[in-house]
This record gives C-alpha cells, sequence and structure tokens, in this order.
C-alpha cells in the first residue's frame, strides 16, 4: 500500500461554471484555469500521482497545453487512474477537504462522492469530501479564490 497527498489552489472569476469534484455548482463566481479548474478534482489527482510516485498534475498535463485546454478534470483523472492501472494500481480510498468561504457546499457533497468514486472504481463509502471555511481570513476568506486538500490510499497485488 501507498499514500499520497494533493493540494490545489484556483482564483475566483465571475463569469465561468464552478465545478468541484465534477459537479456544477450554482455560484456567481467560478474559478479560473487552463482546464474547468476543478480544485477538488486537481488535489485527488495530485494524491493519486504522489501515492504512485509519477510526478504531480502540472508534468503530466502542463498548463499551455492547447490540447488540454478548457478540458474537464474528469477526463484528467481518468487518465491518470489509467496511468496508475498500468502499474497494478488501485485506489483504496479517498479523504479531501474543499476550503471555500461560499457557497455552502453540504447540500452537493453526496453528488461529489458519487463521481469521485465512479472515476476511481470505488463506492461511495470509500470516498469522503468535506469542507471548510477559514473564517473569513486569508485569500479563502476574502472569496479570492478556493483550494482542496487530499489524501489517497492506494494499492496493488
Ligand atoms: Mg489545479
Amino acid at each position: 500500500m501507498r499514500i499520497g497527498i494533493g493540494y490545489d489552489v484556483h482564483r475566483l472569476e465571475p463569469g465561468r461554471p464552478l465545478m468541484l469534484g465534477g459537479v456544477h455548482i450554482p455560484h456567481p463566481l467560478g474559478l479560473a484555469g487552463h482546464s474547468d479548474a476543478d480544485v477538488l478534482l486537481h488535489a485527488v489527482g495530485d494524491a493519486l500521482l504522489g501515492a504512485a510516485a509519477k510526478g504531480d498534475l502540472g508534468r503530466h498535463f502542463p498548463p499551455g497545453d492547447p490540447a488540454t485546454a478548457g478540458i474537464e478534470s474528469s477526463v484528467l483523472l481518468r487518465r491518470i487512474v489509467a496511468l496508475l492501472d498500468a502499474d497494478g494500481w488501485r485506489a483504496v480510498n479517498v479523504d479531501a477537504t474543499v476550503i471555500a468561504e461560499r457557497p455552502r457546499l453540504a447540500p452537493h457533497v453526496p453528488a461529489m462522492r458519487d463521481h469521485i468514486a465512479t472515476l476511481l472504481r470505488l463506492t461511495a463509502d470509500a470516498v469522503s469530501v468535506k469542507a471548510t471555511t477559514t473564517e473569513g481570513l486569508g485569500w479563502s476568506g476574502r472569496e479570492e479564490g478556493m483550494g482542496a486538500q487530499a489524501v489517497v490510499l492506494i494499492e496493488r497485488d
């Protein structure tokens, strides 16, 4: 078994759709980035790559590569799962925290867990998604951006 950690932050901008955990969340601000900027899926992807010691998201999908401009992060995560598959690694469980001042994410957590579980070929009870604010402090509190942290356990025979 191996463990991996992932962390990501993206800037909030008006006029962008807010994607978190592969779920579209109605909100006046969305995350800006080269892909759909889904911080939660990026943190999970980096944790998977980290567990397998296969670099990071930026190495596999360089920002600025026209081939991945505007790409859904679910597609990136599927590619990472395939990369680990090739070495016999499969995910065991995921625990993630989204750092966001607004909106309230609790109503969307079940859909995020289901989506991540499907991508990783897990059941939803092996995927934990939590949310926290920073009590108004710092970049998250000022709603300049959102962040996410994730740890993932992987195993192989
Ligand atoms: Mg990112």
